[in-house]
């Protein structure tokens, strides 16, 4: 009897997922998840998990999500919260599998699990790891891993010119059954963490994500059927207030409820109705990043992170993280991500820039933050934008973000950062709103986080800039 183990991790989806095509099927199947326990632990650097509430009940939807399409397909789904190699393990040697399938995942734990994993079983189980979510796999891809540009813009440009794109696998119409002496279930959310299951999204968001791969579909043809976002992307995906003005894809493509071939799939039947634009061609070429980012940190390994150890987080960092620098963007930015575990993309480079560049905080301590307030965590998506924001690693141009100039231009009126901090409605719409030293000193106790070096960027921008009361 042969019993084949789906390991599912970042790929909770069953259309697309390269995981469930056989070459011959298995007599038994059974598809595991695992919740690393130490995701869920804090972290000594700042004190909290790496997975927050947002982001685990994401997942915990996805989950329950997928085991519903399972048990129609007369398959089911295991969770277990441990330790993800000693679970897979202990689960295909107790029960004698004769196959283990995972993603081929960027994350260096992921990897780092994988071959642990291989050593374990000593050749003993067959363990395939196949490639998935991306736009590319490793057969497709224009160039070698090894030999990934160190710039997006060379990576785009062979990409468009060599690279081709495979259509989306179907969803598998039955699966094997599962073995009767695999116990199967689920433990409850509230048992693996109050925190999450108590988690509401905070509706000053304007949006509500909602886990699992019909949902996932469902705000896809929402973006390109009814909100018709493919005809103005380019224009409105650098706002910051709206349910609409990007995708919001990311949180869906960042656990594999979606795979960024059927985003791109849709955006060419989308043309092919209604012509391509250069909007519909932007929604693709955001999809291209988030590839370059995923092989690059398949090439780079651990070094994704940065050699040394991640220092403990400081009062600095404490303001930055609390929205209490002083600077009402930021702060804005801060508080969403905090209550909505979301930001646009123009809001996440202004930030991550002001912390690094202005603030001289450590970017990984940034990453860190990130990697437990959002929902559409992506380990390579994330790290990668971060030391790209900093200018580490690959590309290591200087793109320090003038905020006050960039709150004036995407805020012009100040209606973001009063969206998020009401007490600034009092002074006049404009760039009053925007001005460190309006802040209430009552809510912003001393030190505000102004950085010395700051003082005489501001001094110039205000005398350039004459405040408009
Ligand atoms: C400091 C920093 C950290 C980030 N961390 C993450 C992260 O953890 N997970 C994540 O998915 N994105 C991350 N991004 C990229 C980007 O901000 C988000 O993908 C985007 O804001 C999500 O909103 P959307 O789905 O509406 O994107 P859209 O603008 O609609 O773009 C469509 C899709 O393209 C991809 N994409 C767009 N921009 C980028 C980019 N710069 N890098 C990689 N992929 C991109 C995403 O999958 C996104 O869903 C980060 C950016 C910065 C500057």
């Amino acid at each position: 009897m042969s019993l084949c183990i789906v390991w599912l991790r970042h790929d909770l989806r069953l259309a697309d997922n390269p995981l469930f095509a056989f070459d011959r099927m298995p007599e038994n199947l059974v598809c595991l998840h695992v919740l690393d326990r130490q995701w869920l632990s804090p972290t000594p650097a700042l004190g909290v998990p790496r997975v927050g509430p947002a982001r685990l009940k994401f997942i915990w939807q996805s989950l329950m999500a997928l085991r519903g399409e399972l048990l129609k397909r007369g398959s089911d789904l295991l969770i277990r919260v441990g330790d993800p190699v000693d679970e897979v393990a202990s689960l295909a040697e107790c029960h004698g599998a004769s196959e283990i399938r995972v993603r081929r995942d960027a994350g260096h734990d992921e990897m780092r699990d994988v071959r642990t994993l291989r050593t374990r079983l000593d050749g003993r189980i067959r363990l395939s790891e196949h490639d998935s979510g991306t736009l590319f796999d490793t057969l497709t891809l224009p160039v070698d891993v090894e030999s990934l540009p160190p710039t997006f813009s060379a990576f785009r440009r062979r990409a468009e010119r060599n690279g081709s794109i495979n259509d989306p696998l179907l969803a598998p119409v039955t699966l094997p059954p599962w073995p009767d002496a695999v116990s199967r279930g689920l433990p409850a959310l509230r048992g693996v963490c109050q925190y999450a299951a108590a988690w509401k999204t905070d509706p000053r968001g304007q949006f509500h994500f909602e886990g699992g791969e019909a949902a996932g579909h469902e705000r896809l043809e929402h973006v390109l059927w009814q909100s018709r976002l493919a005809m103005r992307y380019k224009q409105t995906r650098n706002r910051l207030l709206g349910a609409d003005f990007s995708t919001r894809l990311s949180a869906w493509l960042a656990h594999g409820c979606l795979s960024a071939r059927q985003v791109h799939q849709a955006v060419r039947q989308w043309e092919a109705e209604h012509g391509p634009n250069e909007s519909s061609y932007w929604i693709i070429f955001e999809l291209l990043w988030r590839d370059y980012f995923h092989w690059a940190a398949r090439q780079e390994g651990s070094g994704l992170f940065g050699r040394r150890e991640l220092p403990t987080a400081d009062a600095t960092f404490r303001c930055w993280a609390e929205g209490r620098t002083g600077v009402p963007f930021i702060d804005a930015a801060m508080h969403e991500l905090a209550a909505t575990g979301w930001l646009s993309n123009r809001a996440r480079q202004n930030v991550a820039s002001y912390f690094v560049k202005d603030l001289g905080g450590d970017w990984r301590l940034g990453a860190a933050w990130f990697e437990h307030c959002l929902v559409d965590f992506d380990v390579a998506s994330n790290w990668g934008n971060w030391r790209y924001v900093a200018g580490v690693g690959r590309d290591t141009r200087d793109r320090w973000f003038h905020v006050l100039r960039q709150a004036e231009q995407y805020d012009p009126w100040g209606r973001y950062v009063t969206h998020w901090q009401p007490s600034l409605r009092a002074l006049p719409a404009g760039r009053a709103r925007h001005q460190p030293w309006r802040v209430d000193p009552d809510r912003y106790p001393p030190p505000i986080m102004i950085p010395k070096a700051w003082e005489d960027r501001l001094l110039a921008i205000h005398e350039a800039v004459e405040p408009d009361e």
